[in-house]
């Protein structure tokens, strides 16, 4: 699937990032007017833009770009694609503007992560975002779109950068990484696998937990996660979550001295796939498979927190 349309005027758009059902963008459309949430990376922008063509709307009817943080599976493209959409604004936390202003920090971060090599295949080129219109956000503002109301909700865990954008007309949750991932492939007894996005460089334990039960108030009907697509909302995800955040810090401080970021990373694949260990081995090597990138990226994040956290006393 490139694209799948949902109720209320939702669509959700495989932006191709790393493989297929991994990482979406959102576009909303309201009488006539449209808002992407979420651009994928800088490769990602030709399909956006088809989406939009293939739902009748020029580009002139977008009027937003909201991006829910800057890591660039999220935002790799939102400056690319701005310059698409003459209406638009960029909106995006202000912890993260600078970075959407010039993203040559956010490169070289990224390239530290990932290498090289692997960067320029996945993200593609990163451009400097209009500075005339592209603004940061206030928690709780609200951006209306045609009389539909979208709050901005500051959300730091994930990244001290990410904000969530709550749909109070739908009752839908673009939670970005702060409501955890959850792959359609993924999947037990019709029970999707949710897991937190621990990345490296600012994930925070404290405000992770924070940030979820803020979101959980909000009673969400569905969740729209970036990875990937919508689930209805229940309150297991939440319980899941919080659980699954104490048992990584707990295997992190177990780790951190042992085997580092390579041990941590197995033994976090092995604490998540535990969950399919009654199916056959298929399924198994299918979880370890999908989760392979995430658990090391998580692994990286986790022990840069404990650093961090030795660092500040
Ligand atoms: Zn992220």
């Amino acid at each position: 699937m490139l694209f799948k349309d949902f109720s209320h005027g939702i669509t959700c758009i495989d932006t191709g990032y790393l493989r297929p059902g991994y990482a979406a963008a959102y576009l909303l459309v309201e009488a006539g007017e449209a808002v992407f949430i979420e651009t994928g990376p800088g490769r990602a922008v030709p399909l956006l833009l088809e989406v939009l063509a293939q739902k009748g709307l020029a580009p002139e009817a977008v009027r937003a770009v909201i991006v829910t943080h800057v890591h660039l599976d999220h935002a790799g493209g939102a400056a690319a694609l701005l310059s698409h959409l003459p209406r638009a604004q960029l909106l995006v936390h202000p912890r993260g503007l600078p970075h959407l202003l010039d993203p040559t920090k956010l490169q070289a971060g990224a390239e530290a992560v990932y290498g090289q090599a692997q960067f320029q295949r996945l993200m593609g080129s990163l451009t400097a975002a209009d500075p005339h219109r592209t603004r940061a956000t206030g928690d709780q503002e609200c951006f209306v779109l045609q009389g539909r109301v979208l709050t901005l909700l500051h959300t730091p865990g994930h990244a001290l950068h990410h904000q969530c954008v709550w749909d109070a007309a739908s009752g839908g949750l673009f939670s970005g990484d702060a409501f955890g991932l959850s792959y359609p492939v993924l999947a037990q007894g019709g029970e999707r696998l949710i897991l937190p996005a621990t990345t490296p460089v600012q994930f925070d334990l404290e405000s992770s937990h924070q940030s979820l039960d803020r979101l959980a108030a909000l009673s969400p009907r569905e969740l729209y996660l970036t990875h990937f697509g919508p689930i209805p909302f229940e309150g297991r995800l939440t319980t899941q979550l919080h659980h699954l955040l104490e048992q990584f810090a707990v295997l992190a401080e177990k780790h951190r001295h042992e085997s580092g970021a390579e041990g941590l990373t197995e033994a976090l694949q092995q604490l998540l796939c535990s969950r399919f260990s009654g199916s056959d081995e298929a399924v198994v090597d299918l979880c370890r498979d999908w989760l392979a990138m995430d658990c090391a990226l998580n692994a990286q994040g986790l022990l840069a927190w404990l650093r961090r956290l030795d660092r500040d006393g």
